[in-house]
């Protein structure tokens, strides 16, 4: 019965697909939505009890799922409504900071901080442990293309941060909640069943959930943040474009051979995939390299000693450099000069890796996927369940954390005003806002991933002047920061 579109086609027509995608949701979200109604098996439903009928069930209680959950509990607009979070796994509790950074990071966007400040959790990670980064080098291993982001007045642009402590942070804040937000952890939402679109006699008109323990609840709004292969949006019968990438993400904890200041972020794309280093102190910073499923495996496997030469050497290799790009590469960097001759970034290279964390070095297979409707009638999605990016932006949860933002805006708006929350009038509205973010920032990636995985001379050649010219202009940087960092 969960259905979701795969593409296992050529790249070509993936990319078609995508495009097309894109475009019909973008323009046509708000005819769509005004037409939408549940497209799935609705059941009549008797005996409900008032106790188990929640204005609102968050449905996974991951980054996303448990953030929604804080914000609701938080907003004063919510102060007398039930809230229910539902998470199939265990609660992770943080007693006490390990001295070991955990091998899973986000690097956290300003915008992003901005919203997990409004619920007070930011106090909290600032209490344990994060890295602010200033400066951020992205380049090409096939020339001496770069760019380079800093802010001039010395803002941070973003934050790496363990997922633990977030997920702590964000346990903290829904316990001082606990009046109006329940947590059931290791609790497996396994159907969900929505009202008739009229009103029936004996029927109810909330959304219904059963758990895994049989146990049966309601709700005024169900908001599914599931994870990519979300239950709620296969249940909803909601399509969804996905596919696949050729390529896994290995991340690890590494050790630098010295200390340095370490607030830069740095990010070099090599021809089978981006590899990152994100600072976590003066001395350790996390790795994400992206590469070949084989590729991926080997690394995961291999000696450490040879897994370290393998990211030194990843970083300062100019073994894809040919005569030709560079030669074209440098003809326009002198004419940039010339024309403006203040503030060309030169390349800077990154600091060196000594060891790796023992057990550190895990791999996560990569792919992309977009809900062609964020709403329903009763239900919204959001995070990975309405949309999964490739890591290369940083940019996944960053997404889901302005999916809440936005949905918190609209909803309390509808809580004040006396309004059903599950009504479409403002879920259209979200939906509207955020996928005209998302889907740009979708694209966008997805492209990046495809003109930096060739060597084919005219696509590096376009890529370099492209990145050269890009750097040349500080406008166009700064749009690009702006956007990435709300
Ligand atoms: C290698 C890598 C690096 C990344 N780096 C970054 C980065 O630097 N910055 C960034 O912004 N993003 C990054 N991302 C993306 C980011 O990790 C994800 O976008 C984000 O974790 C998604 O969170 P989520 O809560 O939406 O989904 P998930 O993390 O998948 O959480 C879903 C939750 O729902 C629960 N669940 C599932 N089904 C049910 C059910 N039926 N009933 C109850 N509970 C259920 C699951 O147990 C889980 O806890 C990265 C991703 C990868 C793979």
């Amino acid at each position: 019965m969960f259905r979701s579109v795969q593409f296992s086609r050529s790249d070509t027509a993936q990319v078609s697909a995508m495009v097309a995608h894109l475009a019909r949701v973008q323009w046509g979200a708000v005819f769509a939505a005004a037409q939408k109604g549940p497209r799935v098996s609705c059941r009549r439903w008797a005996g409900a009890s008032a106790d188990n009928v929640y204005d609102v069930v968050v449905s996974g209680g991951g980054l996303v799922g448990s953030a929604m959950a804080c914000a609701l509990g938080h907003d004063i607009h919510f102060c007398d409504k039930k809230i229910l979070l539902l998470e199939a796994g265990p609660k992770k509790v943080l007693e006490k900071l390990p001295e070991t950074y955990s091998n899973r990071v986000s690097s956290i966007s300003p915008g992003s901080a901005t919203l997990l400040s409004s619920f007070g959790a930011w106090d909290h990670i600032c209490n344990m442990r994060y890295r602010a980064f200033r400066r951020m080098q992205v380049w090409d291993a096939c020339s001496e293309a770069l760019i380079m982001f800093d802010k001039d007045n010395l803002d941070d642009m973003g934050y790496i941060v363990e997922n633990d402590v977030i997920m702590h942070a964000l346990s903290k804040q829904l316990e001082a909640v606990s009046d109006r937000v329940t947590v059931l952890y290791k609790s497996r939402a396994v159907s969900y069943t929505w009202p008739y679109p009229f009103s029936m006699a004996d029927s109810s008109p909330w959304v219904h959930i059963t758990l895994g323990d049989g146990r049966t609840l309601q709700t005024k709004l169900l908001i599914g943040a599931d994870g990519h292969n979300s239950g709620v949006r296969q249940a909803a019968g909601i399509q969804n474009v996905s596919w696949n990438y050729d390529q896994s993400a290995v991340v690890a904890t590494l050790h630098l051979s010295e200390a340095t200041e370490n607030n830069v972020a740095w990010q070099r794309f090599l021809p089978s995939g981006p590899i990152a280093l994100l600072p976590l102190s003066d001395t350790l910073s996390s790795l994400v390299w992206s590469t070949s499923h084989e590729h991926a495996a080997e690394l995961v496997s291999m000696e450490e000693e040879e897994f370290v030469d393998a990211i030194n050497s990843a970083f300062w290799s100019d073994v894809n450099h040919t005569d030709f790009i560079d030669s074209a590469g440098s003809m326009l960097q002198s004419a940039v000069a010339f024309l403006k001759p203040t503030r060309v970034s030169a390349r800077q290279l990154p600091p060196s890796v000594a060891r790796v964390d023992a057990r550190s070095r895990v791999l996560f297979p990569l792919g992309l996927g977009h809900a062609a409707e964020y709403v329903r009638p009763r239900l919204a999605l959001i995070g990975d369940a309405a949309h999964r990016v490739h890591p290369l932006a940083g940019q996944g949860v960053n997404m889901g954390f302005g999916d809440i933002s936005s949905l918190l805006h609209h909803l309390s708006t509808a809580a004040f005003n006396g309004r059903d929350l599950g009504s479409m009038s403002h879920l259209t509205s979200y939906e509207t806002d955020r996928q005209r973010h998302n889907t740009a920032l979708l694209a966008a990636t997805d492209l990046l991933k495809r003109l930096y995985s060739t060597r084919a001379t005219p696509l590096v050649l376009l890529r370099t002047w492209g990145l050269q010219a890009t750097n040349a202009v500080s406008p166009l940087k700064e749009q690009i920061m702006a956007f990435a960092s709300k």
